[in-house]
């Protein structure tokens, strides 16, 4: 069977509003393009995951019942718009942890590459920390930063591919390289 090739997104910050250990669906605020972005990058064959780090559930600061709900609304926000996402994989850890699932390690890109049949290799890593960018390599993903809070240059990490400031850039990198 024909691997395929996917977009792993992070979430806060790159998808929606970082609103800081998000626990409220009723705060969930898209970025700017998110619907048109994701329907190009689809529209080039690209599967969707979101993989996404939460400690504020080791924290109890967010709840993983609200967790779920936020991600269903999310989903069916971006259903209603013919995007389809196959996965919502989140690392429910302290910082502390260095837990092989949360960003900057790979295991949630490893686990989606085995639970969907993904070559890494022909995949990217989408997020606005370096830590995003540091996960995909680690998965041997392409990566792109969108942010206008990190340099590259501060950080002991490989630089991404791209560094961009919109989701209709990313769509560009990714489509139209
Ligand atoms: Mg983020």
């Amino acid at each position: 069977m024909t691997q395929k090739k996917a977009v792993f997104f992070d979430r806060d910050g790159t998808l929606i509003v970082d609103k800081i250990y998000l626990n409220d669906p009723g705060q969930i605020e898209y970025l700017d393009e998110v619907i048109t972005s994701l329907k190009k990058i689809q529209s080039h064959g690209y599967d969707f995951i979101v993989v996404t780090n939460q400690s504020g559930i080791a924290r109890g600061i967010v709840d993983e019942a609200n967790l779920f709900k936020i991600h269903k609304i999310i989903d069916d926000f971006f259903k209603s718009h013919q995007i389809k996402v196959l996965d919502y994989l989140y690392a429910p850890y302290l910082t502390s942890s260095n837990h092989y699932y949360r960003k900057p390690q790979s295991g949630m890109l490893q686990e989606g590459s085995v639970l969907y049949n993904i070559d890494l290799s022909k995949s990217w890593m989408v997020g606005d920390r370096m830590t995003d960018v540091e996960a995909g390599h680690r998965a041997g993903t392409k990566s792109i930063l969108l942010s206008d809070l990190e340099d590259p240059s501060d950080f002991d990490f490989n630089p991404p591919d791209a560094h961009v400031h919109s989701l209709a850039e990313v769509a560009a990198a990714i489509c139209e390289p």
